[in-house]
């Protein structure tokens, strides 16, 4: 079973999201594998235990992110790629997707690519959606249990995450899984893992590497264009303590304030 997972690097959830002449901008924040992903690599990696054949992390963003495969390497993943060029920058989701799911066939024979429920900075959770419609692949969302797996028959069981229970779910293999916080508890990196992430060299796929028609990718080709990002006026708000003698005319106090203020 080769398994993929989509991994993006995305400034640090303590990170303040700043807009700069129009530029959306994390700062100097540390940049991380994104919380959600460390979800899909680790199943990745159990699956890979359980079945055989590999685990892949595939990344598309700046030169930064080798970093973020790196820790997929150090944690156990047996082979990554990046995705980047200059012509993918400004792109939306399905540009996003359109290069993933390219990057996703160039890997080869891939059972099921994973993602991460959604990013912290861009926050769409389409990403997933996205990828499985040009792949044209099965897709299941907010999954918290992979229950079986058979590779011969190329079949899954899923216990998708719902507001108020679980959903069971078959579907056909291959498929696209986005997964939820709770599936599985992810492994910290070993010292001899980190070590070899180190030294590896990742390998990068340009927009030519993976075919991809640069009229559907980069700013120019984004459906949706991020004008302005900012923050929610802070709302004021004042404490008053309701005094009184007793709990009783405390209580009476508070009652007739409510009234007052036609809360109630
Ligand atoms: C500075 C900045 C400017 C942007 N400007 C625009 C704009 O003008 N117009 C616009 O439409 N969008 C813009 N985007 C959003 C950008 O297109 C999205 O970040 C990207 O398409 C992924 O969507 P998302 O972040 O919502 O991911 P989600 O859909 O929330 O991510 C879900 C999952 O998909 C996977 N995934 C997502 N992105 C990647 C990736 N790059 N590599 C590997 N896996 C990935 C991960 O598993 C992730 O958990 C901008 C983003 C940034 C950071």
């Amino acid at each position: 079973m080769n398994v993929v997972a989509c991994v993006k690097q995305t400034p640090d959830s303590a990170a303040k999201l700043q807009v700069e002449n129009k530029h959306v901008t994390w700062g100097d924040a540390p940049l991380i594998v994104n919380p959600w992903d460390e979800y899909a690599v680790e199943e990745s990696l159990l699956l890979k235990e359980k079945f055989g054949g590999k685990a892949v992390a595939i990344s598309m963003g700046p030169e930064t992110a080798v970093e973020a495969l790196k820790t997929c390497l150090a944690v156990g993943c047996d082979e990554t790629y990046l995705v980047s060029d200059p012509v993918l920058k400004g792109s939306d989701v399905s540009s996003t997707a359109y290069a993933l799911a390219k990057a996703i066939g160039k890997v080869g024979e891939v059972d099921l690519a994973l993602f991460g429920r959604q990013a912290i900075d861009g926050d769409s959770g389409l990403t997933a959606a996205q990828v499985a419609r040009y792949l044209g692949w099965t897709l299941l969302t907010y999954v918290i249990k992979i229950v079986e797996i058979d590779p011969a028959a190329k079949t899954i069981k899923v216990e998708r995450m719902m507001e108020e229970g679980r959903q069971v779910c078959t579907a056909k293999l291959p498929a696209v899984v986005s997964v939820v916080k709770g599936i599985n508890e992810p492994r910290y990196p070993s010292f001899m893992g980190i070590r070899k992430a180190a030294k590896a060299t990742i390998p990068v796929w340009k927009a030519a590497d993976l075919g991809l028609d640069t009229a559907k990718i980069g700013a120019a080709a984004a459906a949706v264009a991020w004008v302005d990002i900012y923050p929610m006026p802070v709302k004021e708000t004042k404490v008053e303590m309701i005094q009184g003698s007793s709990p009783a005319e405390i209580a009476a106090n508070l009652v007739d304030k409510i009234m007052a203020e036609k809360v109630i």
